[in-house]
């Protein structure tokens, strides 16, 4: 199995070249549901844990505000009956990603890693409601002795359980949202004239605006990545800076509600495409924050200076 995102409508640098120094390689990871193995590359899969490893917990604090916790395994059937107590003690964590960097060229694991772990504690936290992340770097060859029954939680927020997906690696090129280029090529992207005098072929629904159409067909893929540039929307552009060494950290994972929706159409893959079902979309079932993204960034310095989470 592959999946193929459709060649873009048109070569962006040939309109505007100064472009050509900001293109990013971003890895998508097209996650369909399956049966992934501890082996594998997977969306909420089993990990490759070792079994004298521990297993992590999240002390909390949880946002009670938020939805109520429901039964893990009615999370998973997708069918919240009852609503469960909030947890006391402390919250086994939830498998979200395991990464291989055989299968992913963008993951630039640190020296004496080629896989990465995602786990996350089902439950929002303050001040931000998100779940909390938590990042293990190893060594698969290392990993002898899997752990077989990992903890689970009880209760969790019914957005956050992620369906057991495989994943079909594909590379794409990525240049950065409009708010994070300079002022006048902004006004480049948003003027016509230029679009046209550098002979480009527009759908003239996007004459009003053709920066839109730069946003939505050219910029930036939707879903599950690794690496690439940021879907800016939710807020402006904040530079993430790690507070240990202040320097500006890379985009790690993007963990993402849809894969397409309505303005990232032409990005759905050709495998996608063929397939009826409107959850096509939503391969993993997370909602993050009624319908965002979570991308957590870490530090080029250090693999031990603690990554960042930002919903946009
Ligand atoms: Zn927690
Ligand atoms: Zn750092």
């Amino acid at each position: 199995m592959s999946s193929t995102t459709p060649a873009r409508p048109l070569s962006i640098t040939a309109v505007f070249p100064q472009l050509a120094p900001l293109a990013r390689t971003a890895t998508r990871l097209h996650p369909r549901a399956g049966s992934p193995s501890p082996h594998s590359s997977s969306i909420g899969g089993p990990l490759l844990w070792p079994a004298a490893d521990p297993w992590p917990h999240c002390d909390g604090p949880h946002a009670p505000d938020g939805v109520p916790p429901t039964s893990l395994k009615d999370a998973r059937l997708r069918q919240v009956t009852a609503s469960q107590p909030w947890p006391e003690g402390p919250v086994p964590m939830l498998p979200v990603a395991q990464l291989r960097a055989r299968d992913i060229p963008t993951l630039r694991p640190p020296a004496d890693a080629d896989l990465l772990q995602v786990l996350w504690c089902p439950f929002d936290h303050l001040p931000e409601p998100k779940p909390k992340t938590a990042l293990f770097w190893r060594s698969a060859a290392t990993i002898t002795d899997i752990l077989v029954a990992p903890p689970e939680p009880e209760a969790v927020h019914p957005g956050y359980v992620p369906e057991p997906c495989v994943i079909t690696p594909e590379e794409v090129t990525e240049y950065p949202n409009p708010m994070e280029l300079s002022g006048e090529l902004q006004q480049q992207l948003a003027d016509w004239a230029a679009w046209r005098a550098a002979g480009a072929v527009v759908d003239s629904y996007y004459e009003p605006a053709p920066q839109e159409f730069y946003r939505n067909e050219l910029s930036i893929a939707p879903g599950w990545k690794s690496a690439g540039w940021t879907r800016w929307g939710l807020t402006d552009p904040i530079h993430q800076t790690c507070r240990i060494c202040a320097a500006e950290m890379a985009p790690l994972l993007t963990i993402a509600t849809a894969e397409w929706d309505d303005t990232t159409r032409s990005w759905t893959p050709y495998e996608g495409q063929a397939i009826a079902d409107p959850g096509a979309a939503h391969p993993t079932r997370i909602e993050i924050a009624g319908g965002y993204d979570l991308q957590l960034y870490v530090c080029p310095t250090s693999p031990g200076h603690p990554h960042t989470a930002l919903i946009q």
